[in-house]
């Protein structure tokens, strides 16, 4: 099922920025896409865009990740239709940065929830399908704040490094199923979550960064496609940057 033209894929958080990007080149590649996010108004909105923009098929599958049930339910709700899931990109993510010193318990609570427990919740509804199959792609979105940490950003440092250790060891767990798991790590992406940087930081991370901007939605969906692909088959456990050399 290598073939991105065939293929049943789940993203969350794909109403807008990198996941609503990554939807979008999977449909352009031909692959029906279920698209997870917390509005269903929104997300009926994206869906009947992305889909007048490629003419692929999106379905929209409102689920907050923080929640086993409603995740369990929006997979099924999927399975009922396409009956199987080859790819799932687990991209749902927040922050709520703040000093260590000063950081409210709700804040990590909420940052560990979204983007790491999320994902769990999201692998243990993908697993059994992709078993059945024996076949599967599981990509994290992680960051390169989960490689090298961040003052002001412990809670999603940790939920992002979090991710790296649950890749690798989903990827040993099921490498006998012929499922892998990776994960990339973006650098600093222009979307809604770094537009709130302000101007002066946006310049320090353009004069930090080897290459001297931002990157696009576009170039991480880019890499994700690949990971999708046939190209990767031999690929698994691999954390790949996306980050203008940011974090080399
Ligand atoms: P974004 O524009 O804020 O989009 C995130 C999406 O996730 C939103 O549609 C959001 O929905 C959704 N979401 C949030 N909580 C959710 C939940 N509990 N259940 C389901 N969906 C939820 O962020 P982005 O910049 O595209 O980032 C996407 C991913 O890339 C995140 O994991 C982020 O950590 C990672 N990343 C981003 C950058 C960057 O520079 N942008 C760098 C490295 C890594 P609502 O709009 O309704 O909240």
């Amino acid at each position: 099922m290598a073939e991105l033209s065939e293929q049943k894929v789940i993203v969350t958080g794909a109403a807008r920025g990198i996941g609503r990007a990554i939807a979008e080149k999977f449909g352009r590649a031909g692959a029906d896409v279920g698209l997870l996010d917390l509005e269903p108004d929104v997300l009926e909105e994206t869906a009947s865009a992305l889909a007048d923009e490629t003419g692929a098929n999106f379905t929209p599958l409102a689920a907050d990740v923080t929640d086993p049930e409603a995740v369990e339910s929006a997979f099924s709700d999927w399975r009922g239709e396409h009956d199987v899931i080859h790819t799932l990109v687990n991209n749902a993510g927040i922050t709520k940065d703040g000093l260590m010193l000063r950081q409210k318990k709700s804040d990590w609570d909420a940052v560990l929830n979204v983007n790491l427990s999320g994902a769990y919740n999201c692998v243990q509804a993908a697993l059994k399908p992709m078993m059945k199959e024996r076949w599967g792609r599981i990509i994290m979105v992680s960051s390169v704040i989960g490689l090298q940490g961040n003052a002001g950003q412990t809670n999603y440092a940790a939920s992002k490094a979090g991710l790296i250790g649950l890749t690798k060891s989903v990827a040993r767990e099921l490498a006998g199923r012929n499922i892998t798991c990776n994960a990339v790590a973006p650098g600093f992406i222009r979307t809604k979550m770094t537009e709130q940087l302000p101007e002066e930081q946006q310049e320090e991370i353009r004069e930090i960064t080897p290459l001297e901007r931002f990157g696009e939605p576009e170039e991480v969906a880019d890499c994700i496609l690949f990971l999708a692909g046939k190209n990767s088959a031999f690929i698994t456990g691999e954390v790949i940057r996306i980050d203008g050399g940011l974090a080399m």
